[in-house]
């Protein structure tokens, strides 16, 4: 990894959490970060209900807060809906988008996931656009074709390295405990930055950080981590316990 890029460890904490246990997991985050200089950008994206919670106890951490989704309009009629200025003014930086539960539970396609990277770029958030291949693509040698297609058509028209956070998890690593070869991992990433090289320029595909998700956990952080291209990581189960967070993030 090279300085060009400061590693971004991000915590996708879905569906899970009341309050009294994002009050839990925050408070042991904010412990553990709080003398250690990880050499990392630290980010936790809680459900939208606990995410005033959160942010009022990391508030004079490291740690930063975002969201995992955000509707393409800026206000109207989108009942149970959010937009991006109300995740702005709950405190967060960040939204993740396009991430594949929300492409498989919620249709969702590049080109929508193009419309809220556009809402939220303009409510002044950084977006996280999550691609990846499903087991049957990568079964049929499809995979990177898939994600460089995915990385085209979800990008904004203003690619902009500061403010977007390309995150590649092949969806048949997610919560599954299985991980691509590092090999596979290595020649996806390259991949995807000749493709922002390509739809961008040389300098902003140097300056993007591109992170591997699907089932991170402490004992392949630090492999995976350490391959060429890989920014850091998109963290789903293992950001649920504070230990495995912060020893994944140790590995930067
Ligand atoms: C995710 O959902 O973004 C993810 C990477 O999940 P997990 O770490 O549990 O595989």
């Amino acid at each position: 990894m090279t300085q060009l890029r400061r590693p971004l460890i991000a915590g996708n904490w879905k569906m899970n959490g009341l309050v009294a246990d994002g009050t839990a997991l925050a408070n042991s985050l904010t412990a553990l970060t709080e003398k250690n200089d990880l050499g990392c950008e630290i980010l936790v994206c809680p459900p939208a209900m606990i995410i005033h919670t959160v942010g009022s106890i990391i508030k004079t951490s490291i740690i930063e807060i975002g969201a995992q989704d955000c509707h393409s309009a800026i206000s109207g009629a989108h009942t149970g809906d959010l937009s991006a200025e109300m995740i702005k003014d709950a405190g967060c930086s960040y939204v993740i988008l396009g991430h594949s539960e929300r492409r498989t539970d919620h249709g969702e396609s590049d080109k929508d996931v193009k419309a809220k990277t556009e809402a939220a770029l303009n409510a002044g958030l950084k977006v996280i656009i999550c691609i990846g291949e499903t087991e049957s693509e990568r079964d049929q040698g499809k995979a990177l074709e898939v994600v460089c297609s995915q990385l085209t058509n979800s990008m904004p028209d203003v690619i902009n390295a500061d403010q977007l956070v390309v995150a590649y998890e092949p969806v048949w690593a997610i919560g599954t405990g299985r991980i691509p070869s590092l090999g596979d991992v290595e020649e996806v990433h390259l991949a995807l930055r000749e493709k922002l090289q390509h739809i961008s320029n040389e300098d902003t595909a140097l300056r993007m950080r591109i992170l591997y998700g699907g089932s991170m956990k402490p004992g392949n952080a630090k492999e995976l981590l350490a391959l060429k291209n890989v920014d850091g990581g998109l963290i789903g189960g293992a950001s649920l316990n504070a230990n495995d967070f912060v020893a994944i993030a140790n590995c930067c």
